[in-house]
């Protein structure tokens, strides 16, 4: 089945996030360090976004939904979701994912539009804080 790529807008992942079956996947680089984060949200800087797709593979493990931003989810974003997607379609493991997401707007239109964020730093986010 092909997989392609959607966009999903902030009032969209307030509710998708419910779903205990949808990761949030952050790859914004330093700025995680110093600004808030979406709870619960998974950290893959886009950096080193292909070294560490093994282990994003595993800490997505029994989700169906991988919704993916940056700052903005005009660059970092997008190109980490299709790099997923890539592997995805190259891989003969057999993977839940039904959706790959990118958050339109990115972090910075989710916070702007007045949506909770989280600012533990934990690694990973638990995402119990409000
Ligand atoms: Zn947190």
């Amino acid at each position: 089945m092909a997989r392609s790529l959607s966009y999903v807008t902030s009032t969209q992942l307030l509710s998708l996030a419910r779903n205990p079956r949808v990761a949030i996947v952050d790859v914004r680089d330093e700025e995680r360090s110093y600004d808030p984060h979406i709870g619960g949200s998974l950290h893959f800087a886009s950096e080193t976004f292909s070294q560490k797709l093994p282990d994003l593979i595993q800490a997505v493990k029994g989700k169906d939904t991988l919704v993916f931003h940056c700052a903005l989810s005009q660059v970092r974003g997008p190109t980490c979701a299709r790099l997923f997607l890539d592997h995805l379609s190259e891989s003969k493991e057999d993977m839940d994912i039904k959706n790959v997401m990118v958050l339109e707007r990115g972090f910075n239109g989710w916070q702007h539009a007045g949506r909770p964020v989280c600012t533990c730093t934990d690694s990973p986010c638990k995402g119990t804080c409000s």
